[in-house]
């Protein structure tokens, strides 16, 4: 083979005792961390916790921040933004890693609980591009917050542990399923039959006692009433936890990969980078399921509002800071991608596709039909990069979605590039996306860590 051909290799195939050691031994912290973590509530809560072990602080109690600092700002408990703060000049730029925290799933509707067909249910509106064939018969767990017109915070967590019930959506049997099974499947469930069945007994021998048997039970467990709903987030996860998949145990299948196992990588960078020569940050978006609107999303000014509160605290802020910062910045946008899946080779150009345990993916732009809605990488910044990840033993592998004119996503990477930052998406692939049971390589998990430490402490 001559020197100058470039042929993907497994990465499996390259690693030695110690590093499968180290892969192991991060895929097991990071199993544990989705088993707590199932929602960006969750999540937000987690990595702040994480964070304060690892010197950590709130922006919001420090006045004046130094070289070396740590960090972090919690924004409206569904997203955070954490930085340390370097040795060089702020306005030479900042390295960025961005990733998030939120996941398809199945929300509650504002008046969800009614009773039909002698049973009591709940109505959801999905969030999140699912098929939602995927979501019924498996079992449920309900997680979120349910805050009354007080201020008083209610917090729900039910279906993880091995006594607690589940919830589920039925579906039909086969037997009478005859005109069901006709229906393309985009159209053999649809959004509104995604109700999600709670309880069977009945209150009394009145109308609509199943329902008014569950409310009282909520009412007596968690002090709600019916229209508590209006001013709550709950949430319907896949109850089950996350496991090694494989009897080489190479894998791990678990709800949230997407973008949890980024957001994992990066707080695991975040938390092993000691005085940077640049000042770093880490992103852990909420909202990019729906396409990274609102006040928790990265649209949101409230990036902005972060890095000038850093300026405001190092005394640096002038009116042309932050747009100096972000045009002399640069930025991976950690999310994941599409690995290869061998019963659905034909959505893939081979040449230009992903496979799972070959590393982190490089994807110069996303986007759809034309490069519709890509943040294209610039071809000095892709180089840049490829050099980090040479120098620093990371394997990487450059690829696209899929095949032309077939589909086609998008990241958070558009958002800060239209900032003026260099960008490029860079994360973890993985099979049966945006599933209740989500596919990665423990491989790759570990080439995301080192892939964003290196790029994070780059000069
Ligand atoms: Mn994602
Ligand atoms: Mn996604």
């Amino acid at each position: 083979m001559e020197k100058f051909m470039y042929e993907k290799k497994c990465g499996w195939l390259t690693c030695d005792e110690k590093q499968k050691d180290n892969i192991f031994d991060l895929s097991q912290e990071y199993i544990s961390f989705l088993n707590q973590v199932k929602t960006e509530r969750e999540a937000t809560k987690k990595i702040i916790c994480e964070l304060e072990q690892n010197n950590f602080r709130n922006i919001n109690n420090i006045s004046s921040l130094k070289a070396g600092d740590k960090i972090y700002f919690n924004n409206h408990d569904k997203s955070i933004f954490a930085a340390i703060i370097g040795d060089e000049d702020i306005k030479s730029g900042i390295n960025v890693v961005g990733a998030h925290i939120d996941s398809p799933r199945l929300d509650l509707k504002p008046n969800p609980l009614y009773e039909d067909g002698k049973l009591a249910l709940f109505k959801t509106h999905y969030y999140g591009g699912i098929k939602k064939y995927q979501w019924t018969t498996i079992p449920l767990s309900l997680h979120g917050v349910v805050i009354k017109p007080n201020g008083e915070k209610i917090e729900i967590a039910i279906g993880e542990e091995e006594n607690d019930p589940v919830f589920t959506i039925t579906d039909l049997l086969p037997h009478l399923a005859i005109e069901q099974v006709k229906k393309p499947l985009k159209e053999g469930i649809n959004g509104e039959s995604l109700n999600v069945l709670i309880g069977s007994i009945p209150k009394d021998e009145d109308k609509n006692a199943v329902k008014r048997k569950v409310m009282e039970i909520l009412n007596q467990t968690y002090g709600i009433e019916e229209i508590d709903f209006g001013s709550s987030e709950l949430e319907l996860v896949p109850a089950f936890k996350a496991r090694h998949l494989g009897f080489d145990r190479s894998m791990i299948a678990a709800y949230g990969h997407d973008d949890r196992v980024c957001a994992y990588a990066l707080l695991k960078a975040l938390t092993n980078i000691n005085k940077p020569q640049k000042t770093v940050v880490g992103i852990f978006a909420d909202k990019e399921e729906i396409g990274s609107v609102g006040n928790t999303s990265m649209q949101s000014d409230a990036f902005d509002y972060f890095i000038n509160l850093i300026l405001d605290k190092l005394n640096q802020n002038s009116i042309s800071a932050l747009s100096t910062i972000y045009y002399h910045s640069r930025m991976l946008s950690a999310d994941v991608g599409a690995g290869v899946d061998p019963n659905y080779q034909s959505v893939s150009e081979l040449h230009n596709s992903s496979f799972i345990g070959y590393g982190i993916e490089l994807q110069k732009y996303t986007g759809s039909s034309g490069k519709s809605g890509a943040s294209d990488a610039n071809a000095e910044f892709m180089a840049y990069v490829r050099n980090i990840f040479e120098k620093n033993h990371v394997t990487y592998q450059m690829s696209e979605l899929g095949k032309v004119d077939i589909g086609g996503g998008g990241t958070i990477a558009f958002i800060l590039a239209n900032k003026g930052m260099q960008v490029v998406d860079c994360g973890i692939p993985v099979i049966s996306m945006h599933s209740p049971f989500e596919v990665i390589s423990k491989y790759d998990l570990y080439q995301g860590y080192l892939a964003y430490k290196s790029f994070l402490e780059t000069k």
